[in-house]
């Protein structure tokens, strides 16, 4: 069993300023639902369907704030099996109008309880029914090892030097730093592992309920077991506050890249890298994650209202 429309995406170096060497960034919007979480879709489930863990009669369920649930519906679609999205209350509509497009099902955590209340009503949820999977993005390893496996070996493949000095990225279950940081390593790499961190994200947090504020309650720091920043020697963490990843989104935007806020936050971060170092010639990798249609009732498009 192999999903349909999966390519890989392209990697293009990006200079919005002329005095910083460019971001090697991967066109992870480009992927068939708009997100990397396409990857962590296809690899989880392939591997539960080769194992017979999954099949027809299955119903996958997943506790996301958007963009897993959107993946793991169009992977479900494909596959033909009954998806259930566990969102917490408050996610824009657009991504309940996707994901239920694609033929999934939409249960709603109280908006108080954040990303934890959904978890624990997909737990309930296989608890009670039959043939439930659960792909447990927040603390299966096969999230990083999906860009570990995936996303990894198409940087390498594509990197003019096959070589990269850092790897930059916001973290919600921080499957994307982890697994990039483990799959440049296993390739001979001695990637610096760079945590992009939003600050003040108070505004987006509101409206769009994502992943990257640090007052959602526990998606940073106590949700995901996957980011053990204790286990990433060299650790860096650059903060971003977040008037100046949705300036970097708009200015992305207007170069033709159509991304969404975590794209502005990791590219501004790889800057600040780079700006941090500018006499040693570094390779920075990062990814823009997903595209600015899922944004347009937020701030993000505010100045073009
Ligand atoms: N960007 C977007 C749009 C996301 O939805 C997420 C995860 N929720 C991330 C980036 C962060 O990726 P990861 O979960 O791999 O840390």
């Amino acid at each position: 069993m192999q999903l349909r429309l999966q390519a890989p995406t392209p990697l293009v170096a990006i200079s919005l300023d002329p005095a910083l060497p460019p971001v090697w960034t991967k066109l992870e919007f480009l992927n068939p639902s708009g997100s990397t979480k396409d990857r962590i879709a296809r690899f989880i489930l392939e591997k539960a369907w080769r194992q017979g863990r999954i099949d027809a009669r299955t119903t996958v369920v997943e506790a996301s704030s958007g963009s897993t649930s959107i993946a793991m519906a169009l992977a479900c679609a494909q596959l033909g099996i009954r998806f259930i999205a566990v969102m917490p209350e408050g996610v824009s509509n657009e991504r309940v109008l996707i994901i239920k497009a694609y033929g999934g099902e939409i249960r709603f955590a109280p908006k108080q309880e954040g990303i934890e209340g959904a978890i624990r009503i997909t737990e309930q949820l296989a608890a009670a029914e039959p043939h439930v999977f659960l792909p447990r993005q927040f603390s299966n390893p096969d999230n990083a090892q999906a860009h570990r496996f995936l996303t990894a070996r198409e940087i390498i493949d594509d990197i003019p030097s096959g070589r990269a000095d850092a790897v930059v990225s916001g973290v919600g279950t921080g499957g994307t730093l982890v697994g990039l940081y483990e799959g440049l390593r296993d390739s001979g790499c001695l990637p610096i592992p760079v945590f992009a961190r939003p600050v003040n994200l108070t505004r987006l947090a509101d409206v769009e309920c994502c992943s990257f504020s640090a007052r959602i309650p526990g998606v940073v720091e106590c949700v995901s077991t996957i980011f053990q920043p204790d286990a990433l020697p060299d650790l860096e963490t650059i903060e971003v506050a977040d008037e100046e990843a949705l300036a970097t989104t708009r200015a992305l935007m207007s170069k033709g890249y159509p991304v969404g806020p975590s794209s502005g936050l990791n590219y501004r971060a790889a800057q600040l890298y780079l700006a941090a170092h500018t006499n040693e010639d570094r390779i920075v990798v990062t990814v823009f994650p997903d595209r600015m249609e899922r944004y347009f009732t937020t701030d993000l498009f505010q100045p073009f209202r």
